[in-house]
């Protein structure tokens, strides 16, 4: 990608003088993309025969892009203690220090690794249902409730991950927990330890 700074040159077609004409890099006032408003001081190209702007280069885009406010979609469901137990061993594990806040993080990370997985599904539909023993069945093992916030796009990703397992929500969940059981909880060295530690240090930051 091409980064400009103020006074470089450029040619560009001008609209306003119908021709190919010499451009300089400046920064002006334009408009945001949806056309409500204007963004104030934007690198632009502008026209050296009529003082408009002809184009933005990619640098200005997130400055005249519009953030658009999507809700996030909430997340509810009930856990096991001990499935609870398991996610808070993991996130403890790559950071002692994160308390409840590496839960969403570490669970989206696993929505979207799992999402593009081919042998995932399968994995999930036997880690949701397993794994409880008779003796625990017998005993009264108390539910904590998991509440986050996720962006619309975790969500979706989790909502295609349960109709490809056929799994509700807080089986694909608890399918989920149990592959991250695998992954960090239980192996002596985890393997993608080192790399977790480095998104959790952008996330918690
Ligand atoms: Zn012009």
């Amino acid at each position: 990608m091409k980064v400009y700074k103020a006074g470089e040159k450029s040619k560009a077609i001008c609209n306003d003088c119908a021709s190919l004409v010499t451009t300089t890099f400046t920064y002006r006032d334009v408009p945001f993309d949806d056309g409500k408003g204007l963004v104030k001081d934007v690198m632009a190209s502008v026209c050296d025969q009529c003082d408009r702007v002809v184009a933005l280069p990619a640098q200005s885009t997130p400055a005249v892009r519009r953030s658009r406010e999507i809700a996030d979609v909430s997340l509810e469901v009930m856990l096991s203690a001990s499935d609870m137990e398991l996610l808070d061993l993991a996130t403890w594990r790559i950071d002692p220090d994160s308390g409840l806040r590496l839960r969403k993080p570490l669970l989206a990370y696993y929505i979207q690794r799992l999402l593009g997985d081919p042998a995932a599904i399968a994995r999930l539909q036997a880690k949701s249902s397993t794994r409880i023993s008779t003796a625990a069945k017998a005993m009264k093992i108390p539910k904590r409730r998991l509440s986050m916030k996720f962006a619309p796009k975790t969500d979706a990703s989790m909502r295609e991950l349960m109709k490809a397992s056929g799994l509700n929500k807080s089986h694909l969940i608890r399918g989920i927990v149990h592959e991250i059981e695998d992954d960090l909880v239980r192996p002596q060295n985890p393997k993608n330890l080192q790399k977790l530690r480095e998104i959790a240090m952008v996330v918690v930051a």
